[in-house]
């Protein structure tokens, strides 16, 4: 059942990303998405990026996405969910030291976890990798919830040159965190589960799926060789636990 959301303000983010920030809140946790529906355009899942109120932060694509960057304020969006399984904190987490690994929108989820996370007394590194300074996301917001932050971009305009591994890498060996959060690209979600079995760390991924009806029932989004029972990302995830 879709519920109607009013868009109440815009936020660039950058040359090609706007959060949309929306009329009311909607109980999710960090990792959880919603299907978000423009008749006459499509339905396409988007990472709740934070609560209270709702936000979608969204980079501009292809025709969904630019139409969503397209609404003006007292546009309405519809709204499924939430859905799928989030990313869980640790039980205990006062003092605990968590790290986060984003690529590409999948930092607007990390910074949800990292909002809830310093609430709970965690205490956060964050890993952001881009293609060059003008892509990185959010890093302001990251340090205004006091998360301690690294950033690698591809072309070295911004933070160290290289891959986001080569920061997660240096953070690993710099202090042992309790367990690593990522969502990103497929390829850089891969590296950073074989970093984490690398380290015997706990870790948590996000994996994106091209998704259809969002609630485990086309299959669209199934990820293969995460279960020999077929895994798909809207049911059994976004979120997998290793
Ligand atoms: C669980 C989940 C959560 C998601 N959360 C978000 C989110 O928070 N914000 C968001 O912007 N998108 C998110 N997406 C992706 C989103 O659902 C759409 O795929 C995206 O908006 C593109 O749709 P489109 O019709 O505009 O472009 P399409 O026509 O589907 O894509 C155009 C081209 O861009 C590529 N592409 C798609 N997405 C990206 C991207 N983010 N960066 C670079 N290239 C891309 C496609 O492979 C294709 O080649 C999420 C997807 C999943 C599965």
């Amino acid at each position: 059942m879709h519920e109607v959301f009013t868009v109440v303000h815009v936020r660039a983010e950058n040359y090609r990303t706007k959060t949309l920030i929306l009329d009311r809140s909607l109980s999710a946790q960090p990792g959880q998405f919603v299907m978000a529906w423009l008749p006459g355009v499509d339905e396409k899942p988007l990472s709740i990026a934070a609560e209270a109120p709702l936000a979608l932060t969204v980079v501009s694509v292809g025709p969904f996405s630019e139409a969503l960057h397209g609404l003006g304020l007292g546009a309405s969006v519809w709204v499924r969910g939430p859905l799928g399984h989030g990313f869980t904190l640790p039980d205990d987490p006062l003092g605990k030291r968590i790290l986060l690994v984003g690529g590409g929108y999948g930092v607007a989820p990390l910074l949800f976890l990292a909002r809830r996370a310093r609430a709970v007394g965690c205490t956060v590194d964050v890993c952001i990798g881009a293609r060059t300074s003008a892509d990185v996301l959010l890093a302001a917001s990251f340090s205004a919830v006091g998360a301690m932050l690294r950033i690698t971009t591809e072309d070295g305009s911004a933070g160290s040159q290289g891959m986001v591994t080569q920061a997660v890498d240096e953070a690993l060996r710099a202090e042992r965190p309790y367990a690593v959060y990522a969502c990103g690209p497929i390829g850089m979600l891969g590296a950073v589960e074989h970093q984490c079995k690398r380290y015997g760390l706990p870790h948590q991924l996000s994996w994106e799926a091209h998704m259809r009806c969002g609630m485990g029932l086309c299959g669209a989004c199934e990820v293969h060789g995460r279960s020999a029972e077929g895994w798909l990302a809207c049911h059994d995830g976004p979120v997998d636990r290793g």
